[in-house]
């Protein structure tokens, strides 16, 4: 059985900044990614709801990198296991992982995909419509093509195309409408 995917909330970068929060129900496994800035925790959790969840039946948070918007509200889901680039976190319990292709669940995985920070992931998620990938190696579908925060242009280039050459149906940029990749119109 594939994943199903919903997108929790598009993010954006004004006026407010919020982080794309996505819903993937896999199997058990009931998996958030990025809970950043949102526009109050009262939304997030009526936006779970909608799809008949509470904060406490989420088993998985996965964080695509480790900006605070990003990551802002990691602690909501109180049963969960957190996962990041390096390691997985459940209550006192620390455990490292593979950098590259760690798996959430049976149909979630990440790949590196360093840039915007050194620490990024790209968070694959196999839906019956393909595959969804949510990645801040895209604030949007419009850019910025240069990403001023990245630490290296070229690196964050080669996680791009290494992200395109997956062939998602649907990538989730950081902040903005999930798009795809032949909607890319970077400035
Ligand atoms: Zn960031
Ligand atoms: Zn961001």
């Amino acid at each position: 059985m594939p994943a199903r995917f919903e997108l929790l909330l598009a993010g954006s970068v004004e006026p407010g900044v919020t982080s794309s929060v996505s819903l993937v129900r896999d199997g058990e496994a009931v998996v958030v990614i990025d809970p950043g800035m949102v526009h109050s925790r009262a939304d997030l959790r009526e936006r779970l709801a909608a799809h008949g969840l509470t904060p406490e039946q989420v088993t998985d948070v996965v964080v695509t990198h480790l900006h605070l918007d990003h990551t802002m509200n990691v602690g909501s889901f109180t049963n969960a296991t957190v996962h990041d680039f390096m390691a997985s976190y459940k209550d006192d319990v620390w455990t490292n992982h593979d950098l590259d292709r760690f798996r959430v669940s049976p149909n979630v995985y990440a790949i590196a995909t360093p840039g915007h920070t050194r620490e990024d992931i790209s968070v694959v998620v196999v839906t019956e419509g393909g595959m969804v990938v949510c990645s801040h190696a895209w604030w949007s579908k419009r850019g910025p093509r240069l990403d001023r925060y990245a630490f290296d242009q070229e690196v964050l280039e080669d996680s791009r195309a290494r992200v395109l050459a997956i062939g998602p149906s649907l990538i989730v940029p950081g902040h903005g409408e999930p798009f795809a990749p032949s909607e890319l119109e970077l400035a």
